[in-house]
């Protein structure tokens, strides 16, 4: 195999632990913990995609390799946004990885009675308070990085007058955004997250899980670490953008005396020509340019599931991509390379024509046909062989026979001499074309003693061509993909919105392609390595919808993508 284009993590790096794996080393060593539990927490708002895996192979392979545990926790805080949907996606997409949450699956919104205990206590301690103020007055309120905010008004109500508001909020006598409750920590804090953060507010929103039995919903921040310490999470690992929320992360679990969760951040996936929020790939669902969240252009699991990815080379990619504190973007090809270093080691090898032309054995005698045997998978001699039927007519590839061609051209041409894949030599005799001048049929004679694996001609074929047998193909439409945007960056200009820099030809639909007869035997979720054109496999659904076998292109034999950006 090539080398992958792009290798941050150095060959020998796979022996060494980073900086994650260090800490928890550590911490076992020292005794801080006897065993490791992590937690894994999508916000059921959306399908998870390629940089949730690298955080889930974080998550999930630090409790596998620590022989600890790891939970999957649905962080539903947020009921306008959040699905059933959603939620059935992502345990499907966690467990195709190849991941089972040991130790529990959980909900943010299980613990919404005991989060409001917290924030009860807190109230009771003199640490939060009820405001009053508006939205606008209390981000006026919080100052700037270079200045301090300024109290709020009600910010020294009473504990009883607090109790007693919070009490009415959450009975529901308040109207939606009538007033907040605020942690009370320090308006001058360098850090803005702990100017006085609101932890709750109220909104009449339905939820997926607690239908209407709550009006006042938790903040993210105070949802999140007093879950993972409710849950016991020894090491609740996230991405860079929280670091600014440690301190406030801290705070509640130190001001509410409970078990002592440590967050530590990484650098979160970049990928290039794609865009990875949820936020935006839910846009391209919604206006309609993909499929719906499984498009097999999205950068989804569920998408590059369809697209015929598999999780092994998920996992192989999120290694290579590595863990580290630095933020970068990494090149598409990285997870083409995972792919084709996968299936070029298991995927079952299979003839396919996608743009066909006719060609005609002369000399083959008519009505004559025979089965010749194919190597299921040259790397793997285990995976046997099968039998190709062969007869006077085949299918071969428009763009394998030139009209006229120099001393580089190595398919078939005037004067030219091929071979068909396990099958005979074949030499140019001549060809037809149609009314359009396109041609139609290619004329050859094959010499019979030239058979692959008992070939005595003495012949010599540089080229080698696929091919499938006119009589026993069946028909497909084959769909072949490209970068959903041509920019590297779609999302990264200032002046510019992202749906601008689609890629217009990011899908192909060929139908009429032939197939050799064995693929109707195929099965979704096995991608096959068409000879010559890389690898595919089957579509589920529009091979269900349509009633003929669809086939998606996973990726290419080799990376022949030429930027465009
Ligand atoms: P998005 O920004 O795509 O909407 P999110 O961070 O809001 O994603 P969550 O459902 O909250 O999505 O994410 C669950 C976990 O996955 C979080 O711990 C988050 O840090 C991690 N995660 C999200 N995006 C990435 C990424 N690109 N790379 C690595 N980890 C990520
Ligand atoms: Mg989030």
């Amino acid at each position: 195999m090539p080398e992958p284009p792009i290798r941050p993590a150095d060959a020998n790096e796979a022996e060494s632990v980073h900086f994650i794996e260090q800490i928890i080393q550590d911490d076992l060593a020292s005794g801080k913990h006897a065993s490791i539990h992590t937690r894994f927490p999508p916000e059921p708002n959306g399908y998870l995609h390629i940089g949730h895996a690298k955080a889930i192979c974080l998550s999930f392979g630090i409790a596998e390799k620590y022989d600890g545990q790891v939970n999957l926790r649905f962080d539903d805080t947020n009921p306008e946004k959040e699905s059933q949907e959603y939620v059935d996606a992502i345990r499907r997409d966690v467990s195709w990885l190849g991941y089972q949450w040991n130790g529990g699956e959980y909900f943010t919104s299980d613990y919404f009675e005991q989060l409001h205990g917290f924030a009860v206590q807190l109230i009771e301690h003199g640490h939060a308070y009820v405001d009053h103020q508006s939205p606008e007055e209390i981000a006026a309120g919080k100052g700037t990085p270079t200045k301090a905010g300024e109290d709020s008004p009600f910010r020294n109500r009473p504990t009883e007058e607090n109790l007693q508001l919070f009490s009415e909020m959450r009975a529901g006598l308040h109207p939606d955004g009538h007033c907040v409750l605020r942690a009370k920590i320090d308006m001058a804090h360098p850090n803005m997250h702990m100017r006085d953060p609101v932890i709750y507010r109220i909104k009449r929103a339905h939820h997926h899980r607690t239908g209407d039995d709550w009006c006042i919903y938790p903040m993210y921040d105070f949802a999140h670490g007093q879950s993972d310490s409710i849950e016991g999470i020894t090491h609740s690992l996230c991405t860079l953008e929280f670091e600014v929320h440690r301190p406030l992360y801290d705070w509640f679990i130190r001001t509410l005396g409970i078990f002592p969760s440590r967050q530590i951040e990484f650098a979160r996936l970049n990928l290039d020509h794609t865009v990875m929020s949820k936020r935006k790939l839910l846009r391209l669902v919604e206006e309609g340019v993909v499929e719906g969240w499984d498009d097999p252009r999205m950068p989804t699991i569920s998408g590059l599931r369809r697209r015929g990815f598999t999780p092994e080379s998920i996992r192989t990619f999120c290694e290579r991509v590595g863990i580290a504190k630095r933020e970068n973007v990494i090149d598409f090809s990285l997870l083409e390379w995972a792919l084709r270093e996968h299936l070029n080691r298991v995927a079952p090898r299979a003839m396919a024509v996608l743009d066909p032309i006719k060609l005609v054995i002369l000399n083959y005698p008519e009505g004559q046909s025979e089965m010749l045997p194919s190597e299921n998978n040259p790397e793997d001699p285990s995976a046997g062989t099968r039998e190709m039927p062969f007869s006077k007519v085949l299918y071969i590839e428009r763009e394998d026979f030139k009209e006229e061609a120099n001393k580089k051209w190595f398919r078939l041409a005037p004067g030219k001499t091929v071979r068909l894949k396990s099958a005979y030599i074949v030499r140019y005799l001549d060809h037809i074309k149609g009314p359009n001048g396109q041609v139609e049929e290619v004329h050859v004679e094959y010499f019979p003693d030239s058979k692959s694996g008992s070939d005595t001609s003495g012949i010599k074929a540089k080229g080698t061509l696929h091919w499938v047998n006119v009589e026993t193909a069946e028909e497909a439409e084959v769909r072949l993909y490209d970068r959903l945007f041509s920019d590297p960056a779609p999302d990264g200009h200032a002046d510019r919105d992202f749906m601008d820099f689609l890629n217009p030809d990011s899908l192909q639909v060929r139908s009429r392609c032939m197939v050799e007869p064995s693929l109707a035997l195929a099965r979704p979720g096995v991608p096959h390595q068409f000879t010559r054109l890389g690898y595919f496999t089957l579509d589920e659904k529009r091979t269900k919808d349509t009633g003929h076998m669809v086939w998606n292109r996973a990726v290419t034999l080799k990376d022949g993508w030429k930027g465009q950006g």
